[in-house]
C-alpha cells in the first residue's frame, strides 16, 4: 500500500474501524475503494473553522458555525458509498454547509449541485470550492426541500440534515434507478439514516440503516440561525 501522509491514515483508520464496528447494520465490512480513495484526497482541515484543524482528521463531527456541524468523516463515507456513484452522475445535495461532503462527491461525479439555506456557509463553502479547484459544483441558496428542479432529474439525492418525512419533491427530482440517502426522524434522539431507491418503474423502496444524529432540515427560507443549545 502507497505511504499515506499520518493525518489521512488516521482518518481512514477512523472511518474503517467503525464501519467494521457497524457492519452488521451496513451489510459491508469494507467501502467501496473508489469512496475511501475520495475521503483521502479532500483535504477536511480546509472545510474547518482554524481553531479546529487540530481535531480535522478524527473520526467525528465538528462545529462550523450557526449552530451547524460538519458530519463525522465515517458519515460522510457511508453516505456516498450508499449513494453508489458512476462517474457520469449528476447528484443533488441538501446541506452543503461546509462543503465537505460536497467535494467528496465532486471526487466521485460528474457534477454535483447543492443546495444551502444559510448565505453565509454557502459563501464560505463556494471560496473553499474555488480554492481547491473544483469546477463540477453548483450551489443554490434556498430550501432545499424543494430540491432544484431546474436541474432535475438527478441520479442521486443526498441529505445531509435529518428530515421528519421524506419530501415528496425530492422523490420527484430522483431518476428512476437512482437513490436518495436522507437521515429521518422527528426528534434528534430517533433518527435513522434511510435509503430510498426508486425502481425503474417508479416505485419507491424504503431500507432504513441505522441510527445517526444530525441537526434537522428546516423548511423555509428565511435566513435564521439554529442552535442546538
Ligand atoms: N454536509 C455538511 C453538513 C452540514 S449540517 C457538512 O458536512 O459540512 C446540515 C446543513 O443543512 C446545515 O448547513 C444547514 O444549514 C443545512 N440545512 C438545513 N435545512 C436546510 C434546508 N431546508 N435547505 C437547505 N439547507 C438546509
Amino acid at each position: 500500500m502507497r505511504t499515506l501522509n499520518k493525518k489521512i491514515k488516521r482518518l481512514l483508520d477512523g472511518i474503517e474501524s467503525e464501519v467494521r464496528y457497524t457492519q452488521n447494520y451496513i451489510g459491508k465490512s469494507k467501502l467501496d475503494d473508489r469512496v475511501m480513495q475520495a475521503m483521502a484526497t479532500v483535504p477536511r482541515e480546509k472545510f474547518v473553522p482554524k481553531y479546529l484543524r487540530i481535531s480535522a482528521y478524527d473520526d467525528g463531527p465538528l462545529p462550523i458555525g450557526h449552530g451547524q456541524t460538519i458530519s463525522q468523516p465515517y458519515m460522510v463515507a457511508l453516505m456516498t458509498d450508499l449513494l453508489d456513484l458512476k462517474p457520469e452522475y449528476h447528484v443533488l445535495e441538501i446541506g452543503t454547509g461546509s462543503g465537505y461532503q460536497t467535494a467528496i462527491l465532486a471526487q466521485l461525479c460528474a457534477k454535483v449541485f447543492s443546495v444551502e439555506r444559510i448565505v453565509e456557509l454557502s459563501a464560505q463553502a463556494v471560496e473553499r470550492f474555488s480554492k481547491l479547484g473544483y469546477n463540477n459544483i453548483e450551489t443554490h441558496i434556498g430550501d432545499g426541500c424543494k430540491g432544484w428542479p431546474e436541474h432535475a432529474p438527478y441520479d442521486g439525492i443526498i441529505v445531509t440534515a435529518a428530515a421528519t418525512h421524506i419530501p415528496q419533491l425530492l422523490l420527484d427530482q430522483l431518476k428512476p434507478g437512482g437513490n436518495l440517502v436522507i437521515p429521518v426522524g422527528v426528534s434528534p434522539l430517533s433518527q435513522s439514516l434511510a435509503l430510498v431507491k426508486k425502481d425503474l418503474h417508479g416505485e419507491i423502496e424504503i431500507k432504513n440503516i441505522l441510527d445517526v444524529t444530525f441537526v434537522p432540515l428546516i423548511r423555509g427560507e428565511e435566513y435564521e440561525n439554529y442552535s442546538l443549545h
